[in-house]
């Protein structure tokens, strides 16, 4: 028989923290708990495996489930002192979901279920408190309706406001009894109006109820987007958590809490959080209320005048100070926990391994490993490289005068500037149309995800630093402001009403999460310093890293800033980039557009000095680091001049008629200028191109080389070769100039030629093509276009449609198709150590800047990877995970 749940509490546990497959995390991290004798209440877990089932079954129940859920259920009833579904003494239950990565896109949890018109009494008998039997029941109902049966929470909101509002109430906490029964009468009724039928009374019927929307809510649009987005596949499923209630809003002696056990902002050693008194669930994260702080250091630094947990309920701070220590220490990374306190006592509802903004991440890592409660190894794992993108965030200038319209809490770290957007379809719209956009909100919920993935930042007037905003918004990396008190939104006016006025949809502001601060419109920003934490954890990756990390750049910008992130060379340096400037670009049309040899070679004399001049600061840059320059590529059209004062200026500077270029354009028009006349195609009709950019690049190095003291090799890469036979007609152009130059000189110029492995033929040929190539370097963009013979170009709009369909998993522009182009590079690397032991090989598409791919690479035992500079970080600590890994195995 299939054990379909696993119960938990009372000190023991059927389940452990590694069966988080099955239990899900929330689940497996409950029995944990118990496991260690922390106080938790009572529960059972339903498997993955049955959501699965259910799932695959139309939506019917595996034969065994009721029972076991019964029997489980009994047992609960026994360690709570209380039975479900028993009208005297109702045992309360929270209905969780809990999938193995934590899911903000699922159901929201249930609280106080089982509770109908004859429990409740028994619920305020029990516990002599009416009132607090009502806020429960009215709770439970509001939840239900809107999480199980589908009717929005905004129509319960409504209600609730107008009442409060009749009742002369400010704030929940202050109804009676009686006025809770009225609020109540009123939501039966409107469930009774808008969905045709009575709220469930039977606990049995809200049970099944609940744990099947929890099953289903698997499959909703906002978890099936989560998942797209995350990369979680569709097949683990979620578990169901059902457990006993404890009470938070049991009046002044109780409250509801959540903490992280370091800042998850900054990473600093010290706990975080923030709980509500006489409140339950997610109160705290709702924004409903302010939160009081935790701590009283974190009171005093908020200057708050509200107490902390610390001073209110010293017992039960000093216990949940305890757990926490034992729990950081016991899964050895910081946690994420939440809480409720019950008159006076404390009960655990969570743990998890806390999220994080990379800051944090690396301090984290960096702290525990230097503590010794983790390996250096351990904490260079830690760390997700994508991550580290984040710190490469702007921040703003200090030394610039700040216009602040607003400020809150400084929800997720880093500066973004932008127009105002109020809603998340227009936050995505416009940044479709290539428009940055702050989106501004009272609040975020887990509909507004897409409208945060497409903000450049995030402004909420509610809500404190664990609010859904400040979560989601640390997790995707974007700054965020959230709890600006002092700003209004006026959603249906499309306003921003701030102290200095109203700003209108559209205007410009300053978010900076990390000051807490929102800015009228643009401000001068830095660019960050790479020292401290994130300088140990990269000293430590690259202790442990083999291949070198080079980056691609042309640019004496783009040099310099790959050098400060690490970077080992150049990669690529595409001289077709160095062309496109306004007095060069007319030289190179001449070029391109000469009728014959002579023509050519007129305008490559005038191309020679500036091409030379950008290799020697190139070369400087780099102090004789390994630089690849790879020989003109593009199809020429990109040159081509298109308007007719452009081709006007061409044929003045050619001194030639405008009709003449027009016939030698026409002439020139490609019908697939992708796979035409580019790559060394170009050098073998034109030696005299590639001659040019060999004599540049040999007379850098010996002016470079001759500055720095630095002895230059520089790598003279051919692009687009599909022929052993191409590639030795252009290296014998190449090799002529390197000696002439060397007898001009009069020194010796050591140098590399190699080729890009981009075409299927290339890949199949490597052998014999390594006899003529001293290295290979993977030119990955255009080896997927040309082994998928999709043009990237245009693929955007069929490939979307191909990953929504499911035919394809990721775009294999942005991650390396290991099945397919990743089983060519594979063979070409393989032919071309065949064909030349020492070969040099190295990637440097897109590609080589994304995790996934570069564990491949490591794999392959490249040499090295190169990739954008902004990446370089991102692919040290890649390559080095990627090394750990190699050695585990
Ligand atoms: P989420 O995954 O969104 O955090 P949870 O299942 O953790 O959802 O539930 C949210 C909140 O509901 C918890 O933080 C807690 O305050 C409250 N809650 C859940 N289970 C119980 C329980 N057994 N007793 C009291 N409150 C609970
Ligand atoms: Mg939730
Ligand atoms: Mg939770």
């Amino acid at each position: 028989m299939t054990k379909w749940v696993y119960t938990f509490g009372d000190g023991t546990a059927e389940g452990t923290a590694d069966m988080r497959d099955l239990l899900g995390g929330k689940g497996a991290n409950l029995a944990e708990m118990c496991n260690l004798g922390l106080p938790v209440p009572p529960g059972l877990t339903i498997t993955t495996e049955a959501c699965n089932w259910y799932l695959g079954n139309a939506r019917a129940y595996p034969d065994e489930l009721a029972e076991q859920v019964n029997t489980a259920l009994a047992h609960i009833g026994k360690v709570a002192g209380r039975d479900f579904a028993d009208a005297k003494r109702p045992l309360l239950l929270s209905v969780r979901s809990g999938a193995r990565a934590s899911m903000p896109g699922m159901m929201d949890t249930v609280l106080n279920l089982g509770l109908n018109d004859e429990s409740v009494l028994a619920l305020a008998e029990g516990v002599g408190d009416e009132r607090f039997a009502y806020d429960s029941y009215r709770r439970f109902i509001q939840m239900y309706s809107d999480v199980v049966m589908g009717l929005d929470h905004e129509v319960f909101e409504e209600i609730l406001e107008d009442e409060k509002a009749r009742f002369g109430h400010e704030l929940d906490t202050e109804l009676t009894a009686d006025e809770w029964k009225q609020v109540i009468a009123r939501y039966k009724s409107v469930i009774e109006e808008e969905l045709g039928q009575a709220f469930p009374q039977d606990p049995q019927q809200q049970l099944w109820g609940a744990i099947g929307a929890v099953f289903s809510s698997w499959t909703n649009a906002r978890a099936v987007t989560y998942r797209q987005l995350h990369d979680i596949p569709s097949g683990w499923g979620t578990a169901v958590n059902v457990q006993a209630m404890v009470f938070g809003n049991l009046g002044d002696g109780s409250a509801t809490g959540v903490a992280f056990t370091r800042n998850p902002s900054t990473g600093e050693n010290t706990l975080y959080g923030e709980f509500l008194v006489n409140a339950q669930g997610e109160d705290v994260v709702a924004g409903i209320r302010t939160p009081q702080n935790i701590t009283e250091a974190a009171r005093i630094e908020a200057g708050s005048d509200k107490p902390s947990l610390e001073k209110l309920m010293p017992d039960a701070f000093s216990e949940f100070l305890g757990i926490c220590n034992r729990l950081e220490n016991h899964y050895k990374d910081m946690q994420d926990l939440e809480f409720t306190i019950e008159n006076g006592k404390l009960w655990m509802l969570q743990t998890r391994a806390g999220k994080r903004t990379a800051r944090a991440g690396l301090r984290i890592a960096v702290d525990l490993a230097e503590a010794g409660m983790i390996t250096k190894q351990e904490a260079i794992g830690r760390i997700d490289p994508a991550s580290l993108d984040q710190l490469l965030h702007p921040t703003i200038d200090p030394s610039v005068s700040r216009d602040v319209i607003g400020s809150g809490l400084p929800a997720s770290p880093g500066a973004a500037t932008g127009e105002i957007v109020f809603t998340p379809d227009e936050a995505v719209e416009k940044s479709e149309a290539g428009k940055k956009v702050i989106l501004v909100r009272v609040e975020t919920s887990p509909e507004d995800i897409h409208g945060m993935h497409a903000a450049q930042g995030i402004v909420t007037s509610r809500g404190g630093m664990t609010s859904h905003a400040a979560v989601v918004a640390r997790g995707m990396g974007k700054p965020c402001v959230s709890g600006a008190g002092n700003i209004r939104v006026d959603i249906r006016r499309k306003l921003l009403l701030t102290e200095s006025g109203p700003l209108k949809e559209g205007e410009i502001i300053t978010v900076d999460g990390s000051s807490g601060q929102v800015l009228r419109g643009s401000v001068p920003m830095l660019h960050p310093e790479l020292s401290g934490d994130f300088g140990r954890l990269m000293e430590w990756a690259d202790g442990s890293r083999r291949m070198k990390v080079r980056t691609n750049a042309e640019t004496p910008a783009d040099a310099n800033v790959a050098r400060k992130f690490g970077a080992e060379g150049i990669g690529l340096c595409r001289t077709e980039h160095m062309f496109f400037e306004d007095d060069r670009i007319v030289a190179m049309r001449e070029m391109i557009l000469a009728g014959d040899e002579e023509g050519r070679r007129t305008a490559l004399a005038q191309l020679l000095p500036m091409q030379r001049a950008d290799f020697v600061e190139l070369f400087e840059i780099m102090k004789g680091l390994p630089v690849t320059i790879r020989l003109l590529d593009p199809p020429l059209h990109e040159f081509l001049p298109k308007t007719d004062e452009e081709i006007a200026e061409v044929a003045e500077a050619m001194k030639v008629e405008e009709e003449l270029l027009r016939q030698r354009l026409e002439a020139l028009h490609e019908f697939n200028p992708m796979l035409g006349h580019r790559g060394c195609r170009l050098a073998v009709s034109y030696p005299e191109i590639a001659e040019m950019q060999a004599r540049a690049i040999f007379e850098a190095a010996v002016e470079a080389g001759a500055k720095t003291g630095e002895h230059v090799v520089p790598e003279i890469m051919i692009p687009l070769v599909g022929m052993m036979t191409e590639l030795e007609y252009v290296k014998k152009h190449i090799e002529k100039v390197a000696n002439d130059i060397m007898e001009e000189a009069g020194q010796k110029i050591d140098y590399l030629i190699g080729t890009m492995i981009e075409l299927p033929r290339a890949a199949i040929r490597a052998d014999v093509i390594a006899e003529a190539a001293e290295f290979f370097s993977f030119g990955t963009n255009d080896l997927t276009q040309t082994t998928f013979g999709i043009s990237r170009d245009d693929a955007s709009s069929f490939l979307s449609t191909y990953q929504k369909k499911g035919i394809i998993e990721r775009d294999p522009f942005i991650s390396l198709d290991i099945a397919g182009v990743g089983q060519l590079i594979r063979m070409a690397a393989e032919k071309g150590r065949a064909g030349r032991p020492d070969i040099k090989l190295g990637i440097c598409g897109e590609h080589g800047g994304d995790p996934t791919s570069i564990h491949f690479c490591e794999e392959l035992a490249l040499d090295y990877v190169s990739c954008s500079p902004f990446r370089v970080p991102i692919a040290r600590l890649a390559a080095a995970q990627a090394a750990l890994k190699g050695e585990d195995a």
